[in-house]
């Protein structure tokens, strides 16, 4: 049985809470579709993460690691791809939020609010899973990518196109070297 995302505040032990969790991620694809520029799956998702207390102020400190599918930026063929890293969070109760006189600190401006007594993790999950998120993907380091010019998967077929460059380029310099 899956873990539930919403942690009641008043059940926060004094050694606080150690919340792990391992899964599809399939409770999250809403939530990330509706942030995220859905251009990856979520395949797999495993947080371990502490949560503790101090008086009203909630401190979440772990790591995610997530399985996703994306496509290579240059063949374009899916890739699979593990990512994660640490997060530190604190988390305080909306209500402390009406300081807006209050110039932020650096320090300030990393801290999150909660309602009531509960913290729902799915929006913390989520920004990790974004955070982590590659700029770009590729399937292998040697990846080949597609022919600019037909279009062709230059990792499992080959076309000519490449060759009539190379050919080109060889005729300009024995040109070139004829003038000289
Ligand atoms: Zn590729
Ligand atoms: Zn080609």
């Amino acid at each position: 049985m899956a873990n539930s995302l919403k942690i009641n505040v008043i059940n926060i032990p004094e050694e606080g809470l150690k919340y792990v969790l391992s899964e599809d991620g399939s409770r999250f694809k809403e939530y990330l579709a509706d942030t995220a520029e859905p251009d990856f799956v979520l395949l797999n998702v495993d947080v371990d993460c502490l949560i503790t207390k101090m008086s009203a102020t909630v401190l979440i400190k772990g790591k995610l690691s997530a399985i996703i599918e994306s496509c290579c930026c240059r063949c374009l063929e899916d890739v699979r791809v593990s990512i994660g890293g640490d997060f530190n969070y604190s988390l305080v109760p909306a209500t402390a939020e009406a300081r807006e006189d209050v110039e932020l600190t650096a320090e300030e401006l990393e801290i999150s609010h909660y309602h009531g007594d509960t913290i729902d993790l799915t929006s913390i999950i989520c920004e990790q899973i974004i955070l982590n998120i590659p700029i770009k993907t590729s399937c292998r380091e040697e990846c080949k990518g597609l022919c600019a010019q037909c279009g062709i998967n230059l990792n499992t077929y080959s076309c000519n196109c490449h060759l009539d460059v190379v050919d080109h380029r060889m005729a300009v310099l024995k040109k070139f070297k004829v003038k000289n």
